[in-house]
């Protein structure tokens, strides 16, 4: 297997480009990937100050060093779940990593800002722990993007990651996902106020057109010391078992993830991007923060109903239940 460019000896195939790369070309065709996404979807520009969602997995500390090498002005954000040592394991990963490359990184927990770990919250409410842990991020990193003045929200999801998602938004019909799956999802104010501070972040993917071993292959030449153990609360979650199917498919058909969803985002989006644009976003009326949950009529965001829950729970002290457990397929 000779390098595409150079016919040096490759390290990496990538079938649905018919190519492939020995390291210094692998870099380069995976930053030129991430440039082209930028590019095409308006992701940000060399002033905007990104924030990026550094997990300590590859992905994330990928891009990370993917923007930080195309020039752009990108920080860390590192969120401990409590998850004991795979969350130590993974909050050193990303620590070294800023260490190595001179960059900022930010560290909060959720034990510290709402008293609970991943695990507890998902005995106390008896939900599915990825569940509750999608929810507590997504809620702050839209707060530690806004309380530490960055113009854009930078994740990690690969082209793996969205064509799972999408999958599972197909299975189920969920429209309103559907109409939220996209590359970039503007910032939005509350009311639709125009001219008022943004209460939702701008958010970005640039990862989509990069597949899940290329990002790895990625880390792995750059010499990034990334989290290789899997989260073990990862059982429940059906987006793992999506992305087991889509990837058994993409072995005997190359190309099927990237047509799947590239062909979504060119000829079908566009139906369900109005059920996005519809909802008006208010304020909270527990924490102000923004939320779409239960609109005007019930303005408490899902994340406050959830706190509120666990700890309730707790201060009566109910016995904490297992959380629901859904046997992975093999
Ligand atoms: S696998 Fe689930 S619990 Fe673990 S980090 Fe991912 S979303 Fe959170
Ligand atoms: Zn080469
Ligand atoms: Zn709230």
């Amino acid at each position: 297997m000779r390098c595409k460019v150079c016919l040096e000896h490759a390290v990496v195939d990538i079938r649905r480009h018919n190519a492939a790369f020995c390291g210094p070309h692998l870099l380069d065709h995976i930053r030129n990937q991430v440039a082209r996404a930028i590019k095409e979807f308006k992701m940000f520009g060399h002033d905007d100050r990104l924030l990026v969602a550094a997990s300590g997995g590859k992905d994330s500390l990928a891009l990370w060093d993917i923007l930080l090498a195309l020039g752009y002005d990108a920080t860390g954000f590192y969120l401990s779940l409590g998850i004991g040592g795979y969350s130590s394991r993974s909050r050193k990963a990303a620590e070294d990593f800023a260490a190595s490359r001179g960059a900022k990184l930010i560290v909060r927990s959720l034990e510290d800002e709402h008293g609970y770990t991943v695990p507890e919250l998902a005995q106390l409410t008896g939900r599915v722990p990825c569940s509750g842990c999608g929810l507590n991020k997504r809620y702050e990193f839209n707060r530690a993007a806004l309380e530490e003045g960055f113009d854009v929200l930078v994740t990690g999801h690969n082209l793996d990651d969205e064509v799972a998602t999408l999958f599972g938004n197909v299975l189920h019909w969920n429209i309103d996902m559907l109409g939220r799956q996209a590359p970039v999802l503007e910032e939005r104010v509350l009311g639709g106020d125009a001219g008022t501070p943004p209460a939702l972040v701008r958010k970005v993917k640039p990862l989509v057109r990069v597949a899940e071993r290329e990002s790895a292959a990625y880390a792995l030449v750059a010499g990034i010391d990334y989290i290789v153990e899997e989260c073990p609360m990862v059982d429940g979650n059906t987006q793992h078992l999506y992305k087991e199917a889509i990837t058994l498919i993409e072995e005997s058909s190359p190309g099927t993830k990237h047509q799947m969803y590239f062909g979504f985002l060119k000829r079908a989006a566009h139906h369900f991007a109005d059920q996005q644009d519809d909802a008006v976003v208010v304020a909270c009326t527990n924490c102000g923060a923004p939320t779409v949950a239960g609109g005007p009529a019930d303005p408490v965001c899902s994340f406050c109903k959830t706190k509120a829950l666990a700890h309730h729970r707790r201060d009566q002290g109910v016995t904490p239940r297992r959380p629901a457990r859904r046997r992975r397929s093999r």
